[in-house]
Formats: C-alpha cells, sequence, structure tokens
C-alpha cells in the first residue's frame, strides 16, 4: 500500500474493542479507507462471549447507564439497540444476608437529586441519621469539580468520610454503586472519577441512572455486528492479526510483513500502547502504563435446577455477592436458571481457586436469596478478567493521556484514555469518537498534512 504525501492516506486501527470499533466506524463513515486489525480472532475486546456445551456465556455482565449516550449512539450506528433493554425508570432491588425481601432504590417524579428522595428515606440498610447525612454528602458531591487537578489527587473515601460518612453508609450506599462503576471502592477511588460517576449518574438528570444490558451474548451485541457494519462501509477487518511494531512513516507490522499507512490509531490496552507508540509520542514518564496498573473483576457463574429469581438482578448490601444477574434468557438455557455473581474490584477474589469461590459464595447466595435454598447446582464455574480496568485511584488523571498525540498522524483511544470517566463502555466508545475527530480533523482540505510518507 503506497502512501502519498499530500493525500490523508489509509487509516490503521489497532484493536478491535469497543473503542477501535468506534474510530473505525467514524473513520469509514466519513470515507476514509480504513483498516482494523485485532490480535483476537474476533471483535469486540472484554466485552465476549463463548460457549460452554450449549450455554452461551460472556466473560462478564456489562451493563450500562441512560447517560451512556456515546455507548447508545454506537449500538444505534451497529444496528443493535433493540437487542438491549433499558429500564424506564431506575429501580435497583436490593437484598440483604437473611432478609426475606428486597429494599428498593427508585427513581421517584421529583427533579434530581431529590428523585432519590423517597427511596432513601425508607433505605432499611442504613440508619436514619445516616440517610440524612447522605443527602448532605451528595448535595457537597454536586459542587466538586471533576476536572481539577486537586480533586483527582484525592481519595474519595476520604473526602467521603470528611463528609460525615459513616463506614455503614459507605458500604451500603456508595460503594453499592461506586464499586461496580468505578471497579474500586471509595477508599480505592479518585474523587475526581467518582465525582464523574455520581454527577452523571445521579445527580443531575433523573433519568440517567437507568440502568440497561444487553438481551443477547455481547457477541451479539457487539464483535459480530462491529465486523458486518465495518464491512458495509467499506472498512478492512484483521482478525487474529497481531501488530508487532509501529514506526513513523508510518508504518505497521505484523507477522504478515509491513505495510504504510496516512495515519494510525493505537486503540489497545495501556502496556501495549506504551510498548507500540514510538519513544517520545506519548508525553508521559516511559513506565506510565505500569503507574496506571488495572484492577480484576471476577464473574462466578451458577446454573439452578430452578427458577430462584424473579427480577433481572439484584445488588448485595453485607454480603460478599455485590450483584447477581439473572443470565438465562441470553444463554439460551431453556431450564433451571443461571444466575452469574458479579464481582469487581476482586483483588481479594482473582486468585482464588474455583472450588474456594464455590464453598465461599454459594451460601452467601442462598443467603441473599432464601428462594435458592434447596435448589441443586447443575453447573459451577468462573470469568476471570485480571485487567479489567485500570486501577482508578487518586492521581490517575495524570496518566491518561488524549487522543492527539506528540506524533503528527498518530492517535489514541481506549477505555483507559483521558475521558474523564472510568474504564466503561461508554469511555470506550467516547475515546473512539474523540480519536477519529482529531484523526478527522486534521485531515480537512486545507490543512497542512501531517504524518504521511515522513
Ligand atoms: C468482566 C468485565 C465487566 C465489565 N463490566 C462493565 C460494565 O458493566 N459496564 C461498562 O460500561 N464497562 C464494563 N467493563 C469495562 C468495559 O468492558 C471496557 O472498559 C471496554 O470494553 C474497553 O474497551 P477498549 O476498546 O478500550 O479496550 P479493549 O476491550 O481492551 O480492546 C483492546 C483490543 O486490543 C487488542 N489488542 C491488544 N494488543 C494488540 C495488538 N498488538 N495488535 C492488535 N490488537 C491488539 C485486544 O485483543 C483487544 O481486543 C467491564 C469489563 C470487564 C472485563
Amino acid at each position: 500500500m503506497t502512501v502519498s504525501a499530500g493525500s490523508a492516506g489509509p487509516v490503521a486501527v489497532v484493536g478491535g474493542g469497543l473503542a477501535g470499533i468506534a474510530t473505525a466506524l467514524a473513520c469509514a463513515d466519513a470515507g476514509r479507507e480504513v483498516t482494523l486489525f485485532e490480535a483476537r480472532p474476533h471483535l469486540g475486546g472484554l466485552t465476549h462471549s463463548f460457549t460452554r456445551g450449549e450455554l452461551h456465556v460472556d466473560n462478564g455482565q456489562h451493563v450500562f447507564l441512560r447517560c451512556c449516550t456515546a455507548y447508545r449512539a454506537l449500538l444505534e450506528r451497529l444496528g443493535v439497540a433493540d437487542r438491549v433493554l433499558l429500564q424506564p425508570r431506575l429501580e435497583i432491588p436490593i437484598r440483604t444476608p437473611g432478609a426475606a425481601e428486597s429494599t428498593w432504590l427508585r427513581r421517584g417524579d421529583l427533579p434530581a437529586p431529590l428523585h432519590l428522595a423517597g427511596s432513601l428515606l425508607r433505605y432499611e440498610p442504613l440508619r436514619p441519621l445516616d440517610r440524612a447525612r447522605f443527602a448532605l454528602a451528595a448535595l457537597a458531591l454536586r459542587r466538586v469539580d471533576p476536572a481539577a487537578d486537586h480533586t483527582d489527587r484525592q481519595s474519595f473515601g476520604e473526602w467521603l468520610r470528611r463528609h460525615g460518612q459513616s463506614a455503614a453508609a459507605i458500604e451500603a450506599l456508595w460503594d453499592l454503586v461506586g464499586v461496580a462503576t468505578l471497579n474500586a471502592t471509595a477508599d480505592d477511588a479518585s474523587l475526581s472519577l467518582a465525582a464523574t460517576v455520581f454527577q452523571e449518574g445521579l445527580l443531575t438528570d433523573p433519568a440517567a441512572a437507568d440502568i440497561g444490558w444487553s438481551l443477547v451474548p455481547l457477541r451479539e451485541l457487539h464483535g459480530e455486528p462491529a465486523r458486518e457494519r465495518l464491512a458495509e462501509a467499506g472498512a478492512e477487518v484483521r482478525t487474529g492479526t497481531k501488530v508487532r511494531a509501529v514506526s513513523e512513516g508510518w508504518k505497521v507490522s505484523t507477522d504478515d510483513g509491513e505495510e504504510r499507512f496516512g495515519q494510525v490509531v493505537l486503540a489497545t490496552p495501556p502496556p501495549v500502547t506504551e510498548q507500540l507508540a514510538p519513544a517520545g509520542a506519548i508525553r508521559l514518564t516511559p513506565g506510565w502504563s505500569g503507574g496506571l496498573g488495572s484492577s480484576p473483576i471476577v464473574n462466578v457463574h451458577v446454573v439452578l435446577d430452578r427458577h430462584v429469581l424473579d427480577e433481572p438482578f439484584v445488588a448485595g448490601v453485607r454480603t460478599p455477592v455485590q450483584w447477581v444477574f439473572d443470565r438465562t434468557r441470553q444463554s439460551g438455557l431453556d431450564s433451571g436458571q443461571y444466575l452469574a455473581m458479579s464481582l469487581s474490584a476482586a483483588d481479594a477474589e482473582i486468585d482464588l481457586p474455583t472450588a474456594k469461590l464455590r464453598e465461599r459464595l454459594l451460601p452467601e447466595l442462598t443467603s441473599l436469596l432464601p428462594e435458592a435454598r434447596g435448589a441443586q447446582v447443575r453447573d459451577f464455574f468462573v470469568t476471570r478478567e485480571r485487567h479489567a480496568t485500570f486501577r482508578p485511584g487518586p492521581g490517575t488523571a495524570s496518566l491518561r493521556p488524549s487522543a492527539i498525540t506528540a506524533a503528527p498522524g498518530l492517535y489514541l483511544a481506549g477505555a483507559w484514555t483521558a475521558t474523564g470517566w472510568p474504564a466503561t463502555m461508554e469511555g470506550a466508545a467516547r475515546s473512539g469518537a474523540a480519536a477519529a475527530a482529531a484523526l478527522l480533523q486534521q485531515n480537512v482540505p486545507g490543512k497542512k498534512e501531517e504524518g504521511v510518507g515522513a
């Protein structure tokens, strides 16, 4: 492939997760010639599925919120918006061990943040005094500036304690939402990221936190439709093709040889990006990707011989079982019920053997869902994602580069880049849109060509 100076040249996108898919589609839609390289045999990155006998299994339960506008736009572009369900109104059933029934967190008709007041006034896992203090802290969190450096350097846990939040309130309310969205407990989370999540999700627009999830295996929601839409848009998708090196020019090397492109977008995980980007292209101290780190998520899958949970999901408080999802429909199971327990910030669980997790979590599950007592376990297995997200601790913002690099023609995408969001599907979709916008902006007629045939 030859790139002549003066033309924008073809675009290489490295990495076929949601960020790479969003980038490649946006560039192809703008009329650019695009090649997407993905090391694995399928697209979708950290959102993928496999089969276990007859069962369709996701690597981990994924949910999104109504405020995830970039992700929802990506679903529309992929033609799969009818394969997800978005709650018409936020409602979260919450279970505590031994309780006969759920406590509900529901939104009411008042404007935010009062839309949650009705539920919170009756929120049994919290003492009445803690409920009042929660409201005051929520109002204070609305005023925090997530973009300020000093905000990012603070721990969310410390901030909550300074604002009168007890350990019980942090566990029963703040961490209930925070651990699942940030993949960190309050003490390990940056105040900036936490403020973004709570401001965007719970404190501004009453409808923002309505929860959505896929009705099909993730492969049918992201990877497979992406391949089809990219082909229709004229992009070339090369799965099973690991990029070994990227050098200025821009040359992309794989086991099949070297090719030249006008621009390259690295939509790979941080350590791969640091290794592939030419020295000096990313304005961070070498070793930055190690500093960003990673945080695990574990999903514990249980197939029971009977139906024990009526709701699509429940959240657990005062239990190691954080969230339990009914996976029966998505998995294709035709009798019994398939539940997935999703454990975020799973440092304590990631290396535990399956037998240990079973011994520990099955009694906890039956304690949360009394209906499960006496049910036979037909199958029990665990999926572990050691590098599910970057570690969203205080000071992380300075380790997240933007889409534009110091090397003209080289761009970055990925949920870990500087989106302001934690590592989520929304962050990935936003990063892809930002990388494509930056790349396309550099090539508008009359603008100086950069990075072509250098
Ligand atoms: C178990 C689990 C549960 C989650 N739950 C949620 C949730 O409920 N809600 C939510 O919003 N988010 C959730 N997330 C996070 C979300 O999945 C990610 O933030 C998002 O999918 C990341 O997309 P990405 O494109 O940035 O990165 P990735 O998905 O990591 O994509 C990077 C791609 O680059 C490829 N690659 C790497 N090296 C090379 C190379 N040398 N050459 C070519 N290709 C390469 C990889 O194979 C991969 O496909 C969860 C993640 C996990 C793991």
